[in-house]
């Protein structure tokens, strides 16, 4: 079976004041219908740049994309302004982190679905008002029909997110990606968000892209991960071997500084220094002056970028550093100093 979305080799580019800055670097991954795949990195890792050209929500005229994205088929690089329009909210649909940014404050929410389905669908305005009931129902907004004609911010900011989830689906996307979705919400609220999102994958079958910097929400959800850093992948696999059995010194990082009780704010360890300026990237290993192993490797992580290669033992997965035997190293070094 041929993967919903297949990325190859994804570079992306932006113009800025200070020279060009290459948010993404040869990013190649797929995803089936009815997975989730987890993208993780911190801020300036390329993990939402990525996504936003997968949606085609770049800016055409100063945005330089090469590679290939494929969504059910279709070649997404290239495509006119008004191809993306299509496939955009109809193949594939986005869930932000800030609702007030996505529905509009001077429409009912009620309108807003309506008008997202008639984009996509040649229907009157009372069948698209049931299919905007059936969703919000479906989104588990009680009284559907009654708050259909509702302002957003009559809504709390949990069922504003449901109904921004609701406005996403209405045209059965077959991708739906997620952009730290739950980060503004409380933590009951944000547990509800993500069953929902989980519940409304098993009902509509869709693949799931499910971009987040938090992996105790990437251990609920996903079935594979891909660590980003720098615009690059640095680790890539399934959830348990990335969780379980990570090979790379900035997943060891992320797995430190998760929070010991769920939703707890202090971070354990946090990485020590701050993400590289894709302005000026650290040169061989991007990681490098945040890692506390790059003087193992007789200057090889400041000199050469390592491949993203897969171990002999497992080919499922794919990591990016220059030590021998990661994995020897995560159980010996790290795996007792986590909590
Ligand atoms: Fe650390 Fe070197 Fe591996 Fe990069 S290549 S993560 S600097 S050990
Ligand atoms: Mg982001």
């Amino acid at each position: 079976e041929t993967p919903y979305l297949q990325v190859r080799d994804l570079t992306v580019t932006f113009p800025t004041a200070d020279g060009p800055v290459r948010a993404v670097q040869g990013l190649s991954y797929t995803l089936s219908l009815g997975r989730t795949l987890a993208v993780v990195g911190e801020s300036g890792s390329g993990k939402s740049v990525s996504s936003m050209a997968i949606m085609g929500l770049h800016d055409p005229s100063s945005t330089r994309i090469t590679g290939s994205i494929s969504v059910g088929g279709q070649e997404i690089v290239g495509m006119s302004p008004a191809q993306l329009r299509r496939h955009r909210g109809g193949t594939a649909a986005m869930i932000f982190q800030d609702p007030p940014s996505s529905l509009h404050p001077y429409f009912t929410v009620g309108d807003q679905i309506v008008e997202a389905y008639r984009a996509h669908h040649k229907v009157s305005k009372r069948v698209a008002r049931d299919r905007a009931v059936d969703l919000l129902g479906r989104v588990g907004i009680p009284n559907p029909r009654r708050r259909l004609d509702d302002h957003p911010h009559q809504f709390s900011g949990g069922m504003r997110q449901r109904a921004m989830i609701a406005m996403a689906l209405v045209n059965d996307p077959k991708l739906l990606i997620a952009d730290e979705p739950t980060t503004a919400l409380d933590v009951t609220v944000q547990a509800q968000i993500l069953d929902l999102i989980m519940d409304l994958q098993q009902d509509f079958g869709s693949a799931v892209l499910f971009i987040t910097h938090d992996l105790g929400v990437v251990a609920e959800i996903a079935d594979d991960v891909l660590v980003m850093y720098g615009g690059r992948a640095v680790e890539h696999g399934r959830v348990e071997a990335i969780l379980g059995r990570p090979q790379h010194p900035y997943t060891w990082g992320l797995l430190e500084s998760i929070p010991a009780v769920s939703g707890e704010p202090t971070r354990l360890h946090p990485i020590p220094g701050l993400p590289p300026s894709l302005l000026a990237l650290p040169t061989g290993c991007s990681f490098h002056p945040r890692c506390e192993f790059a003087g193992r490797l007789d200057g090889a992580c400041t000199r050469e970028l390592p491949d993203l290669i897969s171990r002999a033992a497992d080919t499922t997965r794919t990591s990016r550093c220059h030590l021998p035997d990661p994995e020897q190293v995560f159980q010996t070094e790290i795996l007792p100093r986590l909590p």
